[in-house]
């Protein structure tokens, strides 16, 4: 009862802390604004607003989601997950415990899984490191390629939801919008025995309907808080996908990359600088699935 009282003085902090103020931090001029028309979805056919997402890819501000009070799991549920981290409302990761190491980065590979020839040694390198990761995946791509799902999951990572056709759903039908949700947790679940936990969606594009029926579905909803830019012409070399990193780098970053040959060749010496500087990889399934409280403004 305790923790069920803790847990609804939580809540009413959240909500009195999301009313103060805008949920949107402000972009900054210099940061990816979202992926755009230029990612690599060369099959995909996109709708015509392409021209996407100055909203959610953000850093800056801030202003962070409160919930530093971590719940722990209740009793009569043993079989949860031991959290120990949770995603706040700039889709940083941080410590549910001030004892947690909070000099952390959430690594993310989207748009896969393409083929073996990339993935094989994107894991090869993860493993080396230690470090595991969220792929968020699209349907059709897990329907022509299932036995590439089943190694990610095999590698114990973690499989997110990136919706059937790398569509915008921003103005998408909501039966659309739970079409393109709703199959891919299908075929995943069908293909490694476990729904995706976690939904990214294509170009950073959302809007009410699809972020409320994700939390509806159980999933974290996250966009990202540090882009590559592995997918902008001009920036694909490995050079270029590391730097863009370090420049966004800060403690809880949520690294938006994507399955291409550039970024799997940076890997190594990504995660090997960033270890450097004192960064380790959180794993996924160690961050709170519940989200923060999502009070869209206006
Ligand atoms: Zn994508």
């Amino acid at each position: 009862m305790i923790k069920k009282l803790t847990m609804c003085l939580c809540i009413i902090f959240l909500l009195t802390a999301c009313a103060q103020g805008s949920v949107q931090p402000p972009t900054t001029g210099s940061e990816p604004t979202g992926e755009q028309s230029g990612e690599p979805n060369d099959t995909v056919k996109a709708p015509e607003e392409t021209k996407e997402p100055t909203e959610e890819a953000h850093e800056g501000s801030a202003r962070e989601g409160g919930a530093e009070a971590g719940e722990a799991p209740p009793e009569e549920e043993p079989t949860e997950p031991e959290y120990a981290y949770y995603m706040n409302k700039i889709y940083d990761i941080k410590p549910l415990d001030e004892s947690t190491d909070a000099k952390v980065v959430l690594l993310t590979f989207d748009d896969g899984p393409k083929s073996a020839d990339m993935l094989e040694p994107l894991l090869d390198t993860l493993d080396e490191h230690g470090a595991k990761a969220i792929f968020f995946v699209n349907g059709f791509r897990v329907k022509a390629n299932p036995e590439l799902l089943k190694l990610i999951h095999e590698r114990g990572h973690a499989i997110g939801n990136h919706s059937w056709d790398h569509i915008n759903l921003k103005n998408e039908s909501e039966e659309t919008i739970r079409q393109q949700v709703d199959d891919v947790q299908t075929i995943v679940e069908e293909t490694i025995g476990e729904r995706p936990k976690f939904f990214r969606p294509p170009h950073g594009a959302s809007n009410e309907f699809l972020r409320n029926y994700v939390k509806e579905q159980g999933m974290l909803f996250m966009t990202w808080s540090n882009g590559s830019r592995d997918w902008e012409a001009g920036q694909q070399t490995p050079e270029a996908v590391i730097a863009n990193v370090f420049d966004q780098l800060r403690p809880g970053s949520n690294i938006l990359m994507h399955e291409l040959k550039w970024t799997v060749e940076a890997m190594d010496e990504l995660l090997t600088r960033l270890e450097e500087e004192g960064y380790s990889f959180v794993d996924p399934h160690k961050i709170r699935i519940e989200t923060p409280t999502e009070e869209q403004p206006g």
